[in-house]
């Protein structure tokens, strides 16, 4: 199974990428999470990506298609993949037929998950994720046990410094303007799940699960 997840920042992509890994047995690669593991071990991409990061702005399509070329020589990624936030231009869509046509490759499916902007800022600035595996929670809507610390592992909770109501605004725009026109990208193909994404988590997840039979 190979598919792309489309939405705005804050629809909810990791927490569902989470849940559709464990049950399909195949990996999620996200190019927030490979950018910011780069950014704190000072790789020379990190250093590169910070300030477009911390602006919400989009990292340059080189730098992301020669990142996620190297991903796809992993042998981990032929059991099949959900690939979370990327491509997010046309130029990375353009990149992502490439890559997938020198594999032999197809999609199965392009999930779109979509929520109201005015939902997306709450969720956005009140997320937290662990600094260790990575779950991701809401003071909110899915709070830790303890204050500050992961249910999993005992870990501290990070904000993301990307997560302020400011970036989050432009971060929108910019998902409005680069991104969501893929949309037209993958409709010829027969590609395009539409997913309602409010609600609670598990109710989601079912609408995803229906989707993807
Ligand atoms: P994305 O990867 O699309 O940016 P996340 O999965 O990180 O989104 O979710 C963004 C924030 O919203 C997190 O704090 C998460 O806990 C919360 N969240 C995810 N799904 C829901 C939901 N269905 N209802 C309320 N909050 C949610
Ligand atoms: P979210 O889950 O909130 O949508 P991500 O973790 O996917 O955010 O991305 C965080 C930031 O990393 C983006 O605002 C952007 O600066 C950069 N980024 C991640 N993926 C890409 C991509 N495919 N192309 C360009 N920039 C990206």
């Amino acid at each position: 199974m190979r598919i792309v997840f489309l939405g705005p920042p804050g629809a909810g992509k990791g927490t569902q990428a989470k849940l559709i890994v464990k049950d399909y047995h195949i990996r999620q690669l996200s190019t927030g999470d490979l950018l910011r593991e780069n950014l704190n071990r000072g790789t020379e991409l990190g250093v590169k990506a910070q300030a477009y990061m911390v602006g919400g702005n989009l990292v340059p399509d080189s730098v992301i298609l020669s990142m996620v070329g190297e991903e796809f020589q992993k042998p981990e990624l032929s059991a099949g993949y959900i690939l979370d936030g990327f491509p997010r231009t046309y130029p990375q869509a353009d990149g992502l037929d490439q890559l997938l046509k020198e594999q032999n490759q197809s999609l199965d499916h392009v999930l779109v998950l979509n929520v109201p902007d005015s939902e997306l800022i709450r969720r956005l600035t009140a997320r937290r994720s662990c600094s260790e595996c990575g779950h991701i929670y809401n003071l909110v809507f899915n709070p830790p046990k303890l204050d500050g610390v992961c249910d999993h592992d005992g870990s501290p909770l990070i904000h993301r410094s990307d997560d302020t109501e400011e970036t989050v605004v432009n971060r929108l725009k910019v998902y409005q303007n680069q991104t969501k026109p893929l949309v037209d990208h993958y409709k010829p193909q027969g590609l395009i799940r539409n997913i309602d994404g409010t609600g609670d988590v598990q109710e989601i997840y079912q609408r995803i699960l229906t989707a993807l039979k």
